[in-house]
């Protein structure tokens, strides 16, 4: 593997030897870099390694419905690599105790964890490789490009991280060697993850069925390079028309690797220009928020924005707005925006939003609320709360970029918005037919469609 892919949490440097692979946000068996090293580690000291995961309580805005959405792809996970003879253990509690107290346990030479650049498990992740006294290496088996080689500061906009990220994609989006099934033992006796406790502290509510994991997500990716993709240049940003990947819950629980999903679209057959606008959003756009993430200390609120975005919405901060909502208000679809309100509820009860309406609902919620800080609450905890997608470096910078003009450029000034860029139901309307998509939600919330 790519060594430029590591970085030592702990200054220490990777020892070969008995290895653990602490499985976080890449949660797949399958085309991950994290899991190559660590094997990668074992075998060239004829030794032996394991994968641990962590099931943690209480991860801020996790819903039912994303614990059972990780504990489903888990479980395949786990049954792919036992069919590699690669030992899974489930812990559950806090990682900052639990992984010390089973590395020390097993007697390990080198930890490697992944990469996920928001402060949770960063704090997790820093404390864990201060308490031990071995290697702790996180490798970044998420983005094509590791963030940290792609760039060592926050980027300003698409157009300054596209150059460097296209510019190292010739080095990096390779084909992923084959995992082969481990010889070494790693210990005698591996205790079976405790699946019944898992479910039961985190017991399902949710209105819909759970279809997670890597087979499904290769399903999902399959039919977007077979049927979808050839529309995705043109059609994506249609909320009534299906050309979207839906594959942004594989991308943010791990199931399926963005690198797999940009080989084989690169591999499919269709126009360059629709493998072209999916390569931007996946690797480009996507990545660009793992590094506002990593970069900007302030990217959960307000205040990660420019100083002219700053500047523009507070001198806008006493404007008059046509109406203010509770959070409350948001949540129960009580707005007088009917398709505003067939947004809310596409998220509440599909888990979903499509990409185009994610910016009206966004920019919506800063123009009927008392203030921009208010605003970026909202949408925030809306998005993580009922996204299933959420909880996601994109999630913080879709909100930013849509409340706070992250990423994004001074517009005409108007309003509340300031300067930042204004979206309205008119320009939905020359966009696509929003009747038409107000119906379709109405049907879901019918119990139809
Ligand atoms: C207010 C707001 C909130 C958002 N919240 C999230 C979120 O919580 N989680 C999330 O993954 N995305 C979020 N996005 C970005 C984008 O809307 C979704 O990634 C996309 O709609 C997911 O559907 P898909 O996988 O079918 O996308 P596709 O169009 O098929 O794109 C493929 C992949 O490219 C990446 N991508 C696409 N659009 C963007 C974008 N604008 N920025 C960064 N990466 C992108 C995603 O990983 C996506 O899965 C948000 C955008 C906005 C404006």
């Amino acid at each position: 593997m790519d060594i430029r892919r590591t970085y030592s949490l702990n200054k220490r440097q990777a020892k070969a030897g008995r290895t653990v692979y602490w499985m976080s946000r890449d949660q797949r068996a399958k085309d991950n870099w994290a899991l190559i090293y660590a094997a990668e580690l074992a075998k060239a000291a004829d030794s032996a390694f394991a994968v641990v995961f962590c099931l943690a309580q209480g991860f801020p805005n996790g819903n039912s419905y994303h614990y059972r959405f990780m504990i489903n792809g888990l479980k395949e996970t786990a049954e792919e690599l036992e069919a590699l003879n690669i030992p899974f253990y489930l812990l559950i509690g806090r990682p900052q105790e639990e992984i010390p107290k089973f590395v020390k346990y097993h007697k390990i030479d080198t930890l490697v964890c992944d990469f996920m650049p928001l402060k949770v498990p960063m704090a997790w992740r820093e404390e864990v490789a201060a308490a031990l006294d071995i290697p702790v290496i996180e490798v970044d088996a998420h983005n094509v490009v590791p963030c940290r080689i792609a760039s060592d500061k926050q980027e300003y906009a698409a157009r300054t991280i596209r150059p460097k990220i296209h510019r190292l994609l010739g080095e990096f989006l390779t084909e992923f060697p084959q995992m082969n099934r481990q010889e070494a033992v790693f210990s005698e006796s591996v205790q079976a993850p405790d699946w019944k406790r898992a479910e039961t502290l985190y017991p399902y509510d949710g209105l819909f069925p759970v279809i997670a994991g890597a087979k499904a997500g290769t399903e999902t990716l399959n039919e977007f390079t077979g049927e979808k993709l050839p529309f995705y240049n043109e059609k994506r940003n249609n909320p009534n028309f299906d050309a979207q990947s839906m594959m942004s819950p594989y991308f943010h629980f791990g199931h399926i690797a963005p690198q797999r999903a940009a080989l084989n679209v690169l591999a499919a057959d269709a126009p360059d220009a629709d493998k072209d606008a999916y390569i931007e959003e996946l690797i480009v756009r996507r990545e660009l928020s793992d590094n506002y993430c990593l970069y900007n200390p302030y990217y959960d609120s307000i205040d990660g924005a420019d100083s002219w975005a700053l500047k523009t919405l507070d001198e806008h901060r006493d404007d008059r707005r046509d109406y203010v909502y509770s959070y409350e208000q948001f949540e129960l679809v009580e707005t007088h925006d009917t398709l505003w309100n067939a947004a809310q509820n596409q998220i509440r009860l599909t888990g979903r939003m499509h990409g185009y309406m994610r910016m009206y609902w966004a920019k919506k919620i800063l123009e009927w609320t008392a203030d921009p800080e208010t605003a970026f609450r909202y949408a925030l905890l809306l998005n993580d709360t009922y996204a299933l997608d959420g909880r996601d470096p994109n999630g913080y910078v879709g909100v930013a970029w849509s409340v706070a003009g992250v990423h994004d450029r001074a517009w005409t000034e108007r309003p509340v918005y300031g300067k930042i860029r204004y979206m309205n139901r008119n320009g939905c309307r020359s966009k696509f037919d929003v009747a038409g998509y107000i119906d379709r939600i109405d049907e879901i919330k019918n119990g139809g469609g």
